[in-house]
């Protein structure tokens, strides 16, 4: 099957066969098809679109193009959470415990922050000694001893996923609902999970602008993990203010200890739960979503998901003591910056991607996939919308290592807040359940 030909077809709008799909990303994982066929290829699918079975067969092909994990010795249900990104989302790690503390088994294949969007992954590397990079086998064995291991992609997990996702994003061909649900239910369907519970974000910061694209990728993604076996449910949770208080990498774990105490901000925690519960419904732990909620309630109240946040972050090596004092242990930045407000009102808007924008300034995200990130750096005590500020009052604290760089935060961070004088509407933050 000569790639040509199976671009040339693809190009003219035709449906692909499985054969010919599992022969491009053959290509992509074996180096059998040069870079130029695969971004044609690609090209091609971004203009022509796929329909549901070359979704299907795209997924699985990309799925076994790496090793499929063996989670068959950890008794129960494992179930997983992924979001499609946003900012301020730390979700998954005071989730992970949670779940886990409820007792369903948490395999959690993580990403780093790309852009706009932060990465769980930099956020756990914060923590002193954590370490993202267990073999498969020894990720299979932490989850059958504590329930739950919190990893990076290894190499041998979907790796046609990491060519084509590198030529992708340098090719104009991310925003592609087919590819994008090909490349995330390749990875997340390769963890060895039953189950998958999808936050697809839509909003100004978010992948996804709008809900009736959101709603299609989260359709689209909930049908191949179920042609696949899999339980996968869906929310579409809005992306346009930060998540919380704090955008950063430590400031983002100080965070979610602080949702594990029982003190974390009313949205965070919402989201956080709203997925706890469906994680908990599809782990079969619980019958109802009152009673998961219940539960997972419970695990907070009583200190066991604090206790499995510990558990965890000492099994990979981190100091668990970030549960009892995140201060003394995490990474601090030398400045701390508050930004005064100007003037009384009402928090009538803020920007989730000018908030990115200021923390990206700061150095807390990447722009280039081989960048570091600093750990310390970041955005603490946002104001959410529909607060009250006085003139004076502190906006946000920024947390910086390099002076200029908090100046240059601050005046990013000030565009995307507004103060006016009237309350604005307040609006949903979960849109809709799918599955
Ligand atoms: N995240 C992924 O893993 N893949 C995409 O295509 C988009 C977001």
């Amino acid at each position: 099957m000569f790639p040509q030909h199976v671009i040339a077809r693809k190009r003219d709008g035709a449906a692909l066969s499985a054969e010919e799909i599992t022969a491009f990303v053959r290509g992509a994982t074996d180096g059998s098809w040069a870079d130029y066929q695969l971004t044609a290829m690609l090209m091609a699918i971004f203009l022509n679109g796929m329909t549901p079975a070359e979704v299907a067969a795209y997924t699985e092909a990309m799925m076994h193009s790496g090793t499929v994990a063996d989670l068959s010795q950890v008794p129960g249900r494992k179930v997983d959470k992924h979001s499609t990104g946003g900012v301020g989302d730390k979700v998954s790690l005071p989730l992970a415990a949670m779940v886990s503390a409820c007792g369903v088994p948490v395999p959690m294949i993580s990403g780093r922050g790309l852009g706009h969007s932060g990465g769980t992954l930099d956020k756990l590397e914060s923590i002193p000694g954590f370490n993202v990079s267990l073999s498969l086998a020894d990720y299979a064995a932490q989850v059958a001893r504590i329930g739950c291991a919190l990893i990076g992609q290894t190499q041998d997990l979907a790796p046609s996923d990491k060519k084509l996702y590198a030529l992708r994003d340098v090719t104009a061909t991310v925003e592609c609902i087919p590819l994008i649900c090909g490349s995330i239910m390749s990875k997340k369907l390769a963890e060895g999970i039953d189950g998958l519970v999808l936050d697809v974000k839509f909003g100004r910061a978010a992948f996804m602008k709008d809900l009736d694209q959101a709603r299609e990728l989260a359709t689209a993604m909930v049908e191949i993990g179920r042609a696949m076996g899999k339980e996968v449910r869906a929310l579409l949770t809005a992306m346009d203010q930060p998540l919380g208080r704090a955008v950063g990498n430590a400031v983002e774990v100080a965070e979610s200890v602080a949702c594990l105490r029982g003190e974390g901000p009313a949205d965070l925690m919402e989201v956080t739960t709203a997925l706890g519960v469906e994680m908990l419904l599809i782990g079969r732990v619980v019958d109802t979503a009152p009673a998961a909620r219940a539960m997972l309630d419970r695990v907070v109240a009583d200190g066991s998901a604090l206790r499995k946040f510990a558990e965890i972050v000492e099994a990979q090596g981190g100091d668990p003591r970030v549960t009892v004092d995140p201060t003394g242990v995490l990474p601090q930045a030398k400045l701390q910056m508050p930004v005064p407000a100007e003037r009384d009102g009402v928090v009538s808007d803020v920007d989730g991607m000018a908030v990115a924008l200021a923390a990206l300034r700061l150095g807390a995200g990447r722009t280039r996939a081989e960048d570091n990130v600093d750990p310390a750096v970041g955005i603490t005590a946002l104001v959410k919308l529909g607060e009250r500020v006085e003139a004076g009052q502190p906006l946000a604290v920024i947390h910086a290592n390099d002076d200029t760089a908090g100046r240059e935060a601050e005046v990013k961070l000030r565009d995307g807040i507004t103060i006016s004088d009237t309350v604005p509407e307040p609006r949903p933050l979960i849109a809709e359940r799918i599955g």
